[in-house]
């Protein structure tokens, strides 16, 4: 099944992602079973972790929200292959985000297994003595960003939000480029691919011809690239360089950690840099216009559901997009940039 650059080879799970139902689990390849785990109430919907094992080890990549149910499936589809909760032996997270990460936590207590994370990703978001002085250090940053007083508390991290980030279990393991992470007969080699977080990995098993993409690639959303508290101060730029990372190799299966399975990532790389060179150039487009904070560009660009519908988390990745694509600009002596965005923060 094709989709312009890429082979749809999850049919099952694509089904279910245009259904809006949960895919099944499944086996991926001999040892590697795919995982579907509940998002609640975020679009993405569900994470797909992915279960590597051979009877003596199990290691869970991107176990997912941590959430009684999510937990329930996750249990569930590791009984159906015969290992109890108390036999992981690893998490890796590609990167730290809640959808991903969020699990770790519960299931190390229970079975004592290690946690990986990219040697880059620290979680420097939840570096604060107060959470409620951080959460309004965040709003006077939204309204640097000339977002309107009304909707400048929505757009902040609320002091649960950040405290929840802190919840986030720190990794026993760092694992950077080139590393080779040996679980259940196969060697994943890892590849740094900041953009998304300052430290996401992909994990490439080249004797299976298989890659964890995590939130690098998906085959048609293109992943959110934020301009972060404290995060990468040119998170595009980083973005593009490790989508140049992935080339070749299009035979291989890639399995991302949203929407479903498919074999082009090389292609589908190169498709990502396209649309994000248009997307700059839109935001270009405005800024020349004049517009001269990043709310008021984010409002003229365009947005899949709409500006309007934008709200909450939405309407603050949409921002920290829009300020990322800014910054990208400034650094590439494209554009000044605008007000309110200060380098490093
Ligand atoms: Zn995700």
């Amino acid at each position: 099944m094709r989709n312009s650059s890429v082979t749809i080879t999850g049919t099952a799970q694509r089904e279910a992602w245009q259904r809006r139902i949960l895919p099944p689990a499944e086996e991926v390849s001999a040892g590697i079973d795919s995982v579907p785990v509940v998002f609640p109430g975020n679009p993405m919907r569900y994470t797909l972790s992915y279960v590597l094992h051979d009877g003596d080890e199990c290691v869970v990549v991107d176990p997912g929200f941590d959430s009684d149910e999510g937990h329930r499936q996750l249990l569930s589809a590791l009984a159906h292959l015969d290992i109890g909760p108390n036999e992981i032996t690893g998490i890796v997270a590609t990167h730290f985000h809640s959808d991903h990460l969020g699990m770790a936590a519960r299931l190390a207590r229970d079975s004592g297994a290690w946690i990986a994370l990219g040697k880059n990703e620290r979680r420097n978001i939840s570096v604060f003595e107060d959470a409620h002085e951080e959460s309004a250090l965040d709003r006077a940053r939204m309204l640097a960003w000339g977002v309107p007083e009304a909707r400048a508390a929505e757009a902040a991290m609320s002091p649960q939000g950040l405290l929840d980030l802190r919840r986030l279990p720190d990794p026993d393991r760092r694992l950077g480029d080139a590393d080779i992470l040996s679980v259940a007969g196969r060697n994943w080699r890892v590849m740094e691919t900041p953009g998304h977080t300052p430290g996401h990995i992909c994990l490439w098993d080249h004797d299976g011809e298989l890659v964890l993409t995590g939130d690098h690639i998906l085959p048609r959303i293109s992943p959110n690239v934020s301009l972060e508290i404290r995060g990468d101060t040119d998170p595009l730029r980083n973005n593009i360089e490790s989508l140049r990372r992935i080339s070749g190799n299009d035979r291989y299966e890639a399995c991302p950690a949203h929407e479903y399975r498919f074999q082009g990532v090389g292609g589908r790389a190169r498709q990502l840099e396209v649309h994000i060179e248009e997307r700059s150039r839109e935001v270009l487009d405005v800024l020349s216009a004049g517009a001269s904070t990043v709310h008021e560009v984010a409002r003229q660009l365009t947005w899949s559901r709409g500006w309007e519908s934008l709200g909450g988390l939405q309407f603050r990745l949409a921002l920290s997009e829009t300020a990322a694509h800014i910054r990208y600009l400034a650094t590439s002596d494209i554009h000044a940039g605008v007000p309110g965005l200060t380098p490093g923060r």
